[in-house]
């Protein structure tokens, strides 16, 4: 029998465990792994019964599925609203490759985000005028029915979840494709136009963010856009 093992025995009969055949042979057997075995236990009862692996904070936590963002070039990211309900419609589906509905939940669009890589493939998502090669689309569910001035946000007015899960969504995917956080890569649809250069036509999503009033204009709700998104890298 070997010291180290020896030792081993000492310290668990030291801690209390049973071992009626220590010194007796040159077996360090079954006894001793029973005991190891048994004592592995209880700290893992201690603990509480976890993993002691630590979970990686809240912030850095993926919410995006891998599967969602196939190996793509992709310069930016444009954020919308739907103008429709708190659910995905199929129509929403088409357009976009992330949507976030009411609650918070997130739901895949039906085109790839690899159809959007510069020159656009057939069946890309078509979500910003003349800006869409090189450019992933997420969309808040909500806004259905809305008026900008006065403002009135109508039945399904966006929800702090659904801007929370954004700022979380916009990390993942500037994280996956390697996009800065700038005005002109991470971007509401709103502010296409003034940062890009892009012509719309009169989109206002986000220009007000229903769930915090004190937030007025493109830039305004841009700003808090790219800052809480990179505080989530
Ligand atoms: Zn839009």
């Amino acid at each position: 029998m070997n010291k180290t093992v020896q030792s081993l025995q000492r310290r668990l009969i030291a801690l209390g465990f049973q071992l009626p055949r220590f010194g007796a042979d040159g077996d360090p057997g079954a006894e001793t792994l029973a005991a190891v075995g048994k004592a592995l236990d209880e700290l893992v009862t201690l603990r509480g019964g976890e993993d002691p692996t630590p979970a990686p904070p809240a912030s850095t936590a993926s919410i995006v599925p891998a599967e969602w963002m196939p190996a793509a070039k992709l310069e930016r990211v444009i954020c919308h609203w739907t103008a429709g309900a708190h659910k995905a419609s199929e129509f929403d589906r088409s357009h976009y490759h992330i949507l976030i509905e009411g609650d918070g939940t997130l739901i895949r669009g039906i085109p790839s985000i690899k159809l959007n890589e510069a020159p656009a493939k057939k069946g890309y998502a078509a979500h910003t005028l003349d800006c869409n090669s090189g450019s992933i689309g997420v969309s808040l569910c909500c806004m259905g029915g809305s008026n900008e001035a006065p403002f009135d946000p109508g039945k399904y007015p966006m929800t702090r979840e659904q801007w929370d899960a954004l700022t979380g969504v916009v990390a993942d995917l500037c994280r996956r494709y390697g996009i800065k956080i700038t005005d002109k890569t991470v971007l509401s649809h709103a502010e296409v136009q003034n940062n890009l250069g892009i012509q719309q036509r009169g989109k206002w999503d986000f220009t007000r963010l229903a769930f915090d009033l004190s937030i007025k204009g493109a830039k305004a709700c841009g700003d808090k856009l790219r800052a809480e998104a990179s505080a989530k890298l």
